[in-house]
């Protein structure tokens, strides 16, 4: 066959097709051209062609039919670019006259001819005339004179015959595929899931094998796997004497392929066309190196392949599809892991609602922390102790999380909080225990004196009533929903294999408790990039000393305080270091005001009076005065380290003895130790002259050396600037980038939530910049602090454990500018993992 102009294309093996000036489908049916397999004649249209057809330009139509056998029916089908573009549906059986209709009725009978017909009408009347579709509603599809009267009804609305030429029935067809592209919707539909302004469309063709008639005849679609487990099962549909997609429309009345115990299978009604069909669908898969779904149809026992798409699937089934690709030696280990997007790994990692279940929507808010869980509505975090103690599932609901509230999130399956943005206290912690989390659900009600949720459609939600919070998303559901359980299963832990094997940068983990580091072992994280200590004071045992330190009045009292959590603290970093097995483990001193470990309603102040054995007025008194107008930026940190040193100098001391315990059982421990919230170089001279000395003392007391490292975590704009003087001082600096973007742009990390979504959709912020970094403005200092740290100190170990350390794109930015290590929630490291592996290949 001649090519006789490049736009309008028979496809051969060696036509010149591309999905870039075809589409997608034109090239998918030349790959199976060149396999020989049984396709029927295709032209394809270039995107150019279908461009000058929506502008009214017309190809001649007799030549571009001249390319097909004349005597069969044609189908033309969309070729976008991507598949997921969308394009106007298929339009089957051009061609279909009167004189064809009469010639049909003697090969296959009236009935399925007038059917034939009939449904041509109908869907060239809709589709391509723009006909009122309700014109067909009242028409009896079994009827004799059903032709007859979808021609007249035709003929009455259109105002004319309907056309009986082939060639203008296919002109017809190109024109209003062509059109229906370039419409407005159409191009804001397929522009909001990413295609240019300017996407083309291509169109394919194709003759059609009618899948009617004599002997086994009918159509269907057929995939090698399990579309939600990724597990080699074949699967599909078939229809006898059907056309395109009908047997998936139809499901009730179609075959199931292989033969089993629900009935009657393509396999038994024909055995060698099945047969065929499967060898077709293993070349396919070797050759197009995908599991691509075919769409087939049969003509009396004999197959022909249509068309073949990638075959739709879950997370979970992508990556066990890649896995056994790369397995089987259809592809590269490395192209199995860039098929992965990262963030769909959440899907594995955690619960998810069955996205079969109906879903019950009664809230939405920020999606915080991935995965779903169902519990029954508590408003305490006592609550939620409570009920965990009963052994029942529990959603912690509050207005907002604070430290106190940090065992009742222990104990919840799920959090949700009224206010809130991505980085607010649920947030993180939620993030770091794997726990489901909305914030920010401000479209429900909170009444928590009511103990009551009411939702915008008025329903109301009260303790002990039942809801699942579904934290990938950001929706509130009643009751319990189907879930699918995570499947960290054999392909999941080959494909991290293998990502670790190309990634260059290291991925640790922000652990604060045993169970998150027994969380980050098995995400195989290289170890502990930031462990907040202060979580460590909030058990009741702890809490009453640490409030005594509080009040403690002489440093004397504050020592004797210290005193008793010291062996508290070196069991808490024994057991550290002991599961992290010789891996580096950074441990943070003390970060957040004081006050946030004093009470704040009178019950509280009144219990905390008792423990103390103080008048309740004495304990109100001072825990007002302890109060900040701004705590944020008061009297945290490093500076507290300094206006109250007994408290690092307890944990220096708890972490070189808990160092000398871990190194005695097992790999040598050296702790890193991290100053937060440094501004300026003295505070890193002062806190490191008392760190030395606790060292010195130990080393004395004990007889065991040991080595440890000291860091800083640049955290504030003026840290990143004055690096150069800092960095002298230190074996590493974290860029604490959740501190480091609230202070770049002056905007509170727990406050921002209610006007972020604003932001963003004004384009004020093209994101929030707590969710996906700053490259910009925070970026900015990032890449300064790691130069001028580096011009003073070369050996400098940098990192980034901020939340937006376990996205891939800040990873990408963080390789660029020579950070050493990312550190994120235990949960998000096998999506670093991946995503660092992708940067690297
Ligand atoms: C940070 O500020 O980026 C950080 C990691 O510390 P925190 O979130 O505990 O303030
Ligand atoms: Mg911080």
């Amino acid at each position: 066959m001649q090519q006789e102009h490049p736009d309008i294309t028979f496809i051969t093996d060696t036509a010149p097709v591309a999905t870039a000036t075809h589409g997608g489908r034109a090239k998918c049916l030349q790959r199976l051209v060149r396999l020989d397999l049984p396709v029927p004649r295709t032209v394809a249209l270039s995107f150019d062609e279908v461009h000058r057809i929506a502008a009214g330009e017309m190809p001649d139509m007799d030549a571009l039919l001249a390319l097909l056998a004349s005597e069969s029916l044609i189908c033309v089908r969309p070729s976008s670019e991507d598949p997921d573009w969308g394009g106007p549906g298929a339009i089957l059986n051009i061609g279909m006259n009167d004189a064809r209709h009469a010639q049909l009725s003697l090969e296959m009978g009236a009935q399925a001819a007038n059917a034939l017909y009939a449904r041509f009408i109908q869907s060239y009347s809709v589709h391509v005339a723009r006909l009122d579709p309700d014109m067909f509603d009242d028409m009896d599809m079994e009827s004799d004179t059903v032709c007859q009267q979808a021609l007249d009804a035709y003929e009455d609305e259109a105002e004319e015959p309907f056309p009986q030429q082939p060639a203008d029935q296919l002109a017809g067809v190109l024109r209003s595929m062509a059109r229906a592209w370039e419409g407005t919707s159409a191009r804001l539909l397929r522009q909001a899931k990413g295609a240019p302004a300017d996407a083309g469309l291509g169109l394919v063709v194709q003759e059609m094998v009618l899948g009617l008639g004599h002997g086994e005849c009918g159509s269907g679609v057929l995939q090698l796997v399990n579309v939600t487990t990724g597990l080699p099962q074949i699967t599909g549909r078939y229809l006898s004497q059907s056309q395109g997609r009908d047997a998936l429309l139809t499901g009730a009345a179609s075959l199931f392929l292989e033969r089993d115990t629900r009935g009657p299978s393509l396999e038994e009604k024909a055995p060698a066309a099945f047969e065929a069909l499967k060898a077709h669908a293993a070349l396919m898969r070797e050759k197009l190196r995908e599991e691509m779904q075919i769409e087939f149809t049969i003509d009396n026992g004999e197959v022909h392949i249509l068309d073949g798409v990638r075959v739709q699937r879950s997370a979970r089934a992508a990556v066990r599809i890649a896995v056994r690709l790369a397995k089987d030696g259809i592809i590269p280990r490395q192209e199995a892991l860039l098929r992965i997007e990262p963030r769909a790994l959440n899907e594995l990692l955690h619960r998810q609602v069955d996205p079969e279940a109906p879903r019950d929507v009664i809230g939405t808010g920020i999606a915080a922390s991935p995965g779903a869980a169902t519990g029954k509505i508590v408003f305490s975090a006592a609550e939620a102790q409570a009920s965990a103690a009963r052994g029942e599932a529990c959603v912690l609901v509050r207005r907002e999380t604070n430290p106190e509230d940090i065992r009742g999130m222990h104990a919840a399956s799920a959090v949700l909080t009224e206010r809130g943005g991505i980085t607010s206290h649920a947030a993180v912690i939620a993030r770091g225990l794997g726990l489901p989390c909305v914030v920010g659900a401000s479209s429900l009600r909170f009444q928590m004196r009511k103990h009551a949720l009411t939702c915008p459609d008025g329903r109301v939600f009260r303790e002990g009533d039942m809801i699942t919070v579904d934290g990938s998303d950001g929706q509130i559901l009643a009751g319990e929903p189907a879930m699918l359980e995570a499947a960290l299963d054999d392909a999941f832990q080959s494909l991290m294999n293998w990502a670790d094997k190309e990634r260059d940068i290291d991925v640790r983990a922000n652990a604060d408790t045993p169970a998150d580091a027994k969380t980050a072992r098995n995400f195989k994280a290289n170890g502990i990039g930031l462990c907040r200590t202060e979580h460590m004071f909030f058990d009741a045992d702890r809490l009453t000393v640490m409030r005594e330190m509080i009040f403690a009045d002489a440093s004397e009292d504050r020592r004797s305080a210290l005193e008793q959590l010291l062996p508290m603290q070196r069991d808490d970093f024994t057991e550290l270091f002991r599961i992290m097995e010789g891996q580096p483990v950074c441990i943070r001193l003390f970060d957040p005001p004081l006050h946030e470990f004093l009470p704040t309603d009178r019950a509280g102040l009144r219990d905390l009076a008792e423990a103390l054995s103080l008048p309740l007025s004495d304990v109100t008194r001072r825990v007002d005065a302890l109060g900040e107008y701004n705590p944020m930026l008061g009297m945290r940190g490093v500076r507290l380290g300094i206006t109250v040193p007994e408290i690092y100098d307890m944990q220096a001391r708890a972490i070189f003895e808990a160092t000398i315990a871990a190194s005695h059982e097992g790999d040598p421990v050296v702790p890193e130790i991290m100053i937060p919230l440094v501004s300026a170089n003295r505070e890193v001279e002062l806190v490191k002259t008392r760190v030395d000395a606790v060292a010195a003392a130990v080393r004395t007391e004990t007889g065991v050396d040991f080595d440890y490292r000291l860091g800083v975590m640049v955290e504030t704009p003026r840290a990143a600037l004055r690096a150069e003087e800092i960095a002298p001082h230190c074996h590493f600096f974290s860029f604490g980038t959740n501190d480091l973007t609230q202070m770049t742009y002056g905007l509170s990390r727990d406050d921002a939530g209610r006007f972020m979504s604003a932001y963003v959709q004004q384009g004020v912020y093209p994101e929030d910049p707590f969710h996906t970094l700053d490259v910009e403005g925070v970026g900015e200092l990032l890449k300064l602090g790691a130069e001028r740290g580096r011009n003073s100190q070369p050996n400098l170990t940098l990192s980034v454990c901020g939340e937006h350390g376990g996205s891939p794109e800040s990873i990408d930015f963080c390789r660029k500018i020579g950070i050493n290590y990312v550190s994120c929630s235990p949960f998000r490291v096998p999506v670093a993992r991946l995503a660092a592996a992708q940067l690297a290949i």
